[in-house]
């Protein structure tokens, strides 16, 4: 395998631990030199491949690397960790949310995997990189290092803390905006945390330095690895469909744009191999307060002019950047899926931070398990449909990159009517939903439990209005 740069096209050799290219500073791609070797098989027997792999014991090629000849085929079986991530499930909307939007669509929750994010998905093939990488040059000890907005700090220290020797990690994380959740999981598998005023964006730079003058393992999605990784949610979400995913619309937030780049890398080399027969269509969805590529992808083709953008708070943090790293892998990848698949088949929607609260609660009212970034999602959906970007006959998939318990304290906020004004999020108080205390602590003292429980239970027969049976 070879890291390409987007740049100025330089090559380098798949076993150098390479972040961004040292001539130009551009981001890789990796290609597999034998890609065209792949074709040897048709596409049908690529899908026979992969469905006999549901039934596998052999943990190596259960989880993303299901589809291990697609992702990196270089790697030795001992080095593959697997902590059960990816497969994760598609989840049809709950019919009344279904009606209440207007097409059918479905979640795919990513919020089940092992770090409660996709993340988990980059994370393994980065950190089998890794291992095949230190085993090859017999390195004693790589120092992890990321910059987070929580995820990829929980996911690289779940990974780091579970192959133990030689990888251990150090993460960065922006004081202050990463959830309370979120802090509690590098913490809990052991690794350095390490804080810093500012931004996402900020620590971003400081993590750059770190990796241009100093010997560590940058693991943030300019890591070509972690891109390979989290293409396996596009196989999963094709052979969920049956391989067929003609009227499918993907439905994904985009922070620093590797998700969606891994997405559509993905597809691309299924329709190159024949595995898909044509693409799903892709949108991309921004908050108002984190929009540089819906600014981009708004100005008509010819005027389209690359700004990063100074963000402000957004309840998507997971997304909250405002000078995403693989924006030319974005653009690179929306050229090639326009090109096979139409200029409607690559597509960024804006939301605005109501629009994101709104849908993440209305998801989760209906049985849903939405982040604010699934949230996020739901919201570009309706927003999409309002449009007329997406018809009543399609179908959609959103993904729900993390665990709504990861963003409890955003709900937390909606329902007490809490939210800081710079969210400009007003809740809708009918749903807002609280503990109600039915009797005082005193209440406890001094009663036996048959005594509490005859007075508890009238409690509640008063508070529900029941009748007897
Ligand atoms: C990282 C993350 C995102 C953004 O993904 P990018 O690959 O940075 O675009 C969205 N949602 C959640 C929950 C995340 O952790
Ligand atoms: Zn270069």
């Amino acid at each position: 395998m070879e890291y390409v740069c987007l740049d100025c096209g330089a090559r380098y050799p798949g076993d150098s631990l390479l972040y961004t290219c040292p001539q130009c500073g551009g981001v890789f791609l990796l290609e597999n030199l034998d890609f065209s070797r792949l074709k040897e098989r048709d596409g049908a027997a690529w899908r026979e491949v992969f469905d006999a792999r549901a039934s596998t014991r052999d943990t190596a090629l259960k989880g993303i690397f299901r589809y291990y000849e697609l992702l990196a085929p270089l790697l030795e079986e001992e080095d593959i960790v697997y902590l059960g991530e990816g497969l994760t499930p598609i989840v049809e909307a709950a019919p009344a949310l279904r009606d209440k939007v207007g097409l059918p669509f479905a979640y795919k929750n990513d919020g089940q995997n092992p770090s409660a994010s996709f993340k988990d998905r980059g994370m393994a093939c980065a950190f089998s990189y890794l291992k095949w990488l230190c085993r090859r040059h017999q390195w004693d000890e790589v120092l992890t290092v990321c910059a987070s907005t929580g995820d990829t700090s929980a996911a690289a220290a779940l990974y780091a803390a579970y192959v133990g020797a030689p990888l251990k990690s150090v993460v960065l994380l922006p004081h202050g905006k990463v959830t309370p959740q979120q802090l509690s999981q590098p913490l809990g598998s052991g690794a350095t945390v390490l804080e810093l005023p500012g931004v996402f964006d900020d620590c971003m730079k400081v993590v750059e330095h770190l990796a241009e003058n100093y010997r560590v393992a940058l693991l943030n999605s300019k890591n070509s690895w972690r891109i390979l990784g989290q293409e396996s949610y596009a196989y999963e979400v094709a052979q969920w469909h049956g391989w067929d995913v003609s009227g499918l619309c993907l439905f994904v937030p985009i922070g620093n744009a590797g998700n969606i780049t891994a997405i559509m890398s993905g597809f691309l080399k299924m329709l190159d191999l024949g595995i898909v027969a044509g693409l799903p269509r892709v949108f991309g969805v921004q908050s108002e307060h984190a929009d540089p590529v819906w600014r981009y992808y708004a100005a008509p083709e010819g005027t389209r002019h690359w700004q990063p953008v100074t963000v402000t708070p957004s309840v998507a943090q997971a997304a909250m950047i405002g000078n995403p790293v693989s924006f030319p892998r974005v653009r690179r990848l929306a050229e090639r899926f326009v090109e096979a698949g139409g200029e409607k088949a690559f597509q960024v929607v804006q939301v605005t931070e109501q629009q994101i609260m709104d849908a993440m609660i209305q998801a989760n009212r209906h049985g849903h398990i939405a982040c604010t970034q699934g949230g996020e999602c739901l919201a570009g959906l309706i927003n999409a449909r309002a449009l007329g970007l997406i018809g009543g006959d399609e179908r959609a998939v959103l993904d729900a990159t993390a665990h709504s318990l990861k963003f409890a304290g955003f709900q937390d906020m909606y329902f007490n009517d809490s939210f800081p004004p710079e969210y400009g999020v007003t809740p809708d108080k009918s749903l807002a939903n609280r503990p109600e205390l039915l009797l005082p602590e005193s209440a406890r003292r001094g009663r036996n439990v048959a005594e509490f429980a005859r007075m508890g239970a009238e409690a509640v027969v008063e508070r529900l209005g029941l009748k007897k049976k």
